[in-house]
């Protein structure tokens, strides 16, 4: 069998996501998180739902500050002085309000998080392999350190990391960019999860890093059978690597389904304008270059959908009231206009 075979194989051994069969592995409802700061409540989330299955690819897709790392690092309870309320629930077990011995005991070994700040969350001080060791022995307080050391190369291994015996006792600084995004991906599988939250797992690198990280980490999720929950402002990255998108915005979902009919029919002005950001040929586009106005702050939000002052397509009903989710073609969306939005797409498709 050849290279290319076996990875088909594999790849089809993962079976395809039915929602409708399957417990979600992760299960958000209603989620808020509020942040009280000198200059009033900052409603950084407002009531996200989300689900995601096992073995399953979800993009979690905004622009920057629409609440995607907040929503993640609340549900892991790793807010500091966020009021959180809602649901968000690892199969079945509540996370919010779980106190804090319990909740370490399920965040690193069944969810685990790539942080967005690699550097920052790389201890400068320590060994490569003195940092896996530690986050293994968090979880299994027993393993030898002898064991810890071996398992700490394996994952290097794992990760693609040349010579991975000699990197054990590399210091962060010796690393480069990609490499230490290896590292931090090697220490969010160590105790093998269920969930991986990657947060911006490619933004601080260069192109052709991404394109290997972003492959890594699909290789893992179907080595795994990982649910990995990619966060990302780049549409472009979420083509081939997710099955599921949620689009957000102001800290709410305002659109939500599978990729190709996300890709091929948005039903939210928003998802329409990040898709018209998506690179053409070779040009790079700035997601705020191509929709116009800036993202919608959390300590003063409009009347209405919070989106209608920067929306082409807003009328009168879209500052009277907030849209809630609803099916358009096989999306879900929160818009009151998707009918013309739809319509002006069928115009505008190449
Ligand atoms: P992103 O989608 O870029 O990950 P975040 O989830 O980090 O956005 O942030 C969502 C909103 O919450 C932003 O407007 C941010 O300024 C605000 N926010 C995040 N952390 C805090 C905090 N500790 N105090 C006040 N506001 C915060
Ligand atoms: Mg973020």
């Amino acid at each position: 069998m050849t290279a290319a075979e076996a990875r088909v194989d594999r790849v089809d051994r993962v079976d395809p996501v039915d929602p409708v069969d399957r417990e979600p592995v992760l299960q958000v409802r209603d989620l808020h998180v509020t942040f009280s700061t000198g200059a009033g409540d900052a409603r950084a989330v407002r009531g996200v739902d989300l689900d995601v299955f096992p073995g399953e690819a979800l993009a979690v897709v905004g622009e920057s500050g629409s609440g995607k790392s907040v929503t993640m690092l609340a549900l892991l309870g790793l807010l500091r002085g966020a009021r959180v309320t809602g649901s968000a629930r690892y199969r079945g077990t509540e996370l919010v309000g779980m106190d804090v011995a319990r909740l370490r005991q399920i965040r690193g070994a069944k969810v685990s998080m790539i942080f967005q700040d690699p550097m920052t969350s790389l201890n400068p001080v320590l060994t490569i392999g003195k940092q896996l060791g530690l986050v293994m022995r968090a979880h299994e307080p027993g393993m030898p350190k002898r064991i810890a050391r071996a398992r700490a190369i394996e994952l290097l291994d794992q990760v693609a990391i040349s010579q991975a015996a000699r990197r054990c006792d590399s210091y962060p600084h010796e690393l480069s960019g990609g490499m230490r995004q290896r590292v931090m991906i090697a220490m969010a599988i160590a105790n093998n999860p269920e969930v991986l939250i990657a947060d911006e797992p490619t933004t601080a690198l260069d192109v052709t890093v991404q394109a290997q990280i972003m492959e890594l980490l699909r290789d893992l999720q179907h080595e795994h059978h990982l649910a990995l929950v990619l966060i990302t402002h780049d549409l472009g990255v979420v083509a081939g690597s997710t099955d599921r998108v949620a689009v957000m915005y102001a800290g709410r979902v305002v659109e939500t389904g599978a990729v190709d009919p996300l890709f091929g029919h948005p039903g939210h002005p928003y998802t329409r304008g990040l898709l018209a950001c998506l690179p053409r040929l070779d040009e790079r586009h700035d997601i705020q270059s191509s929709i116009p106005g800036i993202p919608t702050s959390p300590l003063s939000l409009p009347p209405g959908c919070p989106f209608a002052p920067r929306c082409s397509y807003a009328e009168a009903a879209c500052t009277d009231a907030e849209p809630a989710l609803a099916p358009h073609h096989q999306t879900l969306a929160a818009c009151f206009v998707t009918t013309r939005v739809a319509a002006d797409q069928e115009v505008t498709a190449p």
